[in-house]
């Protein structure tokens, strides 16, 4: 099979647009489309501009560091600075730790770890074992994760915190909020334009590039990454909707874009992000929340639940 763009053998090929590319032009794509996302999705100031870097060591993240890295390499104002969360989920985080570290070393950024234990006296492991558990253990991570994310980039004084979301997984959330209902939520989803109530806007350069494009990018250019996967994943109800999203996808390619699309038209041209707001602010933390707790003080446990007791 030949590139459609030139006499090249094509190393990929793309449904939802028919073409076939070469490692040249398939690397150009993504970096074209990455770039284009970062134009949007990044208002650059007249002084420095620093953008936090979320990486935990899998091909997402480790992709996300290097094409920032690439992209910004002759912006002289544009300071990249990475941060690894450790959960504390045994044979899982180290490594990914290590290639983190490994790849930040070799591309000049800053690299600090920030852990659960630290930060809130437990740890991932601790939180399953307790057996309390009310929904998946990402519903207790996520929140948890969140509130470090940004106690982060508040540290590093970040203008944006950047997440190595690619498009099938936020195709996966769109879906996952609509099937809760959760219309404010998926409204607040990132890219976020501006700072609302305290947290740092998170930008999602790969939005539009299939999870398959991180990976054959990541072999093409030499990305080292770490494949393990958290023992916990399986549980999450995030697995039902990939399947279905996947089986819908082979059989109308373009539908995950399709979704991201219609998100993306309905927070340009109806919604400002900021009128969906967190109404309040957590007792305990100060964080914005949606009742008088914020979700991560409910899942760390120092907080019992929304309801007041009176
Ligand atoms: Fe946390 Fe769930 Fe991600 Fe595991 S899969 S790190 S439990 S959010």
């Amino acid at each position: 099979m030949k590139c459609s763009k030139c006499e090249q053998t094509a190393v990929f090929e793309s449904k939802p647009t028919g073409s076939s590319l070469c490692k040249f032009h398939f690397v150009e794509s993504v970096e074209r489309r990455f770039k284009q996302e970062i134009r949007r999705q990044v208002h650059f100031n007249n002084g420095n501009t620093t953008i936090g870097v979320a990486i935990s060591g899998g091909k997402d993240s480790s992709v996300l560091l290097y094409l920032l890295w690439k992209t910004m390499q002759k912006k002289k104002n544009v300071v990249l600075k990475a941060f690894t969360i450790d959960e504390g989920i045994e044979g899982y985080r180290s490594e990914g730790l290590k290639t983190a570290e490994k790849l930040c070393n070799k591309l000049g950024i800053s690299h600090e770890v920030i852990t659960f234990s630290g930060s809130f006296n437990t740890e991932m492991d601790q939180v399953v074992r307790s057996g309390n558990l009310q929904g998946s253990p990402c519903a207790y991570c996520g929140p948890m994760r969140r509130d470090l994310m940004n106690r982060m980039s508040e540290e590093f004084n970040a203008d944006y915190v950047a997440l190595g979301i690619n498009l099938d997984d936020y195709s996966q959330s769109i879906m996952m909020n609509v099937l809760r209902g959760d219309y404010e939520k998926m409204l607040r989803m990132a890219p976020h334009k501006n700072r609302i109530q305290g947290l740092v806007p998170r930008i999602i350069p790969l939005r539009k590039i299939y999870e398959k494009e991180v990976k054959l990018y990541a072999i093409l250019e030499g990305i080292e990454h770490d494949m393990g996967w958290c023992p916990y994943a399986m549980e999450a109800q995030r697995n039902k909707v990939r399947s279905l999203l996947n089986s819908i996808e082979e059989n109308s390619p373009g539908t995950k874009l399709a979704i991201e699309g219609f998100l993306e038209k309905l927070q340009k041209h109806d919604i400002k992000q900021e009128e969906i707001t967190l109404t309040e602010k957590c007792l305990i933390c100060g964080n914005p929340s949606n009742g008088p707790y914020c979700q991560s003080c409910i899942r760390n446990g120092k907080a019992k639940s929304n309801k007041l007791s009176i």
